[in-house]
């Protein structure tokens, strides 16, 4: 075991990604202790019985005090909220970072509150699952994923190193790029494929034609590929969708222009059209393969991905 990075680190929201950290953070040694704090009565009672941290509250500032990491790890509409709670308990010389799937918004909402001295250095772990809550998450989660860090303008490098070994030491690969640029990239990579997902599970859901037992029946055929983005956190999601707005339907626009062209390809029987596109997406996902992001087994890794310790 490693000597502990931070003599103690509060984890402020304990759903799937707060919970991995305090796992995470337990089996690495990173923390001397690790203060929990969590908006409800009912998930910090669970919290306590996982024994994930050293102490908990439902009371942010408390956790907050004498911490030298912060980590925010609520659905982005909340994190301004969070930050004006927790600001008046930070201490002089802390790093204060969150773990939002959006950023440009996170940073508006959070920035203004955060007080002098106190390192606020923005992130985005690109790891997680269709699950929530604190008896989703586990230690392995950020295994060789990417920890996206956008550093605000005069950001402390040593702080900044220091979050990054944090992060490393969690299992996670780090990259740095700005607000905006991670906005727009994440709107492909990720809001997008669960935009889509959660309409066509929709659209299936409304057909009258095809009965529901059907659609579940023979699901394996696609359809279920789409349906466990589309599980993913209603509050979380719908929250991506409106602090991500711009990005957003930029993608949507693109997707649509592509998707007319695709439908006119089929109309047209344009088979040449057919077999390029789905020759060119093929080579894609070999390179996520090769880029280690997912592995060459059915069920497209889905099953590896599903850790079975989830303790
Ligand atoms: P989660 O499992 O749903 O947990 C959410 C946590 O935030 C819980 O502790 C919850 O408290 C608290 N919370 C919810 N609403 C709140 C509010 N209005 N004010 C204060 N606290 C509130 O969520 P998660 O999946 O860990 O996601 C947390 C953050 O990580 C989000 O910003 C998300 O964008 C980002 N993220 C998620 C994933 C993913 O795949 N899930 C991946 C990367 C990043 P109670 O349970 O006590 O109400």
């Amino acid at each position: 075991m490693t000597s502990p990075m931070f003599e103690k680190i509060a984890l402020v929201g304990i759903g799937l990604i707060g919970s991995s950290l305090a796992r995470v953070i337990r089996r690495e040694g990173l923390a001397g202790r690790v203060a929990i704090s969590t908006r409800s009565a009912a998930t910090l009672k669970r919290t306590e019985e996982l024994g994930l941290g050293d102490s908990y509250t439902t009371d942010a500032k408390e956790a907050v005090r004498d911490a030298d990491l912060i980590i925010v790890s609520v659905p982005v509409g909340s994190s301004g909220a969070v930050a004006g709670e927790i600001a008046p308990a930070l201490k002089k010389g802390a790093i204060l970072t969150d773990v939002g799937s959006t950023k440009a918004s996170v940073i508006a909402q959070m920035q203004p509150h955060v007080p002098d001295g106190v390192h606020f250095i923005p992130g985005h772990p690109l790891a997680g699952t269709e699950k929530s809550g604190p008896d989703a998450g586990f230690a392995d989660l950020f295994d060789n994923r990417w920890c996206i860090f956008t550093p605000l303008p005069g950001t402390d490098p040593d702080a900044l190193e220091r979050l990054s070994e944090f992060w490393r030491r969690c299992g996670a690969n780090i990259d740095t790029m700005d607000p905006q640029h991670h906005d727009m990239t994440l709107a492909i990579v990720s809001h997008l494929p669960h935009i889509i997902a959660y309409n066509i599970v929709g659209t299936a859901d409304d057909l009258e034609s095809v009965t529901k037992t059907e659609v579940i029946k023979y699901s394996a055929s696609g359809f279920r590929d789409f349906t466990r983005l589309a599980a993913s956190d209603p509050t979380m999601w719908r929250d991506v969708c409106l602090h991500n707005k711009d990005a957003i339907l930029e993608m949507l626009a693109r997707f649509s222009e592509d998707l007319a062209f695709l439908q006119r390809a089929i109309r047209w029987g344009d088979g040449d059209k057919l077999f390029d596109l789905f020759t060119r997406t093929r080579a894609v996902r070999r390179s996520i393969i090769e880029a280690g992001q997912d592995i060459d087994v059915p069920d497209f890794g889905r099953q590896a991905v599903e850790h079975p310790s989830k303790n």
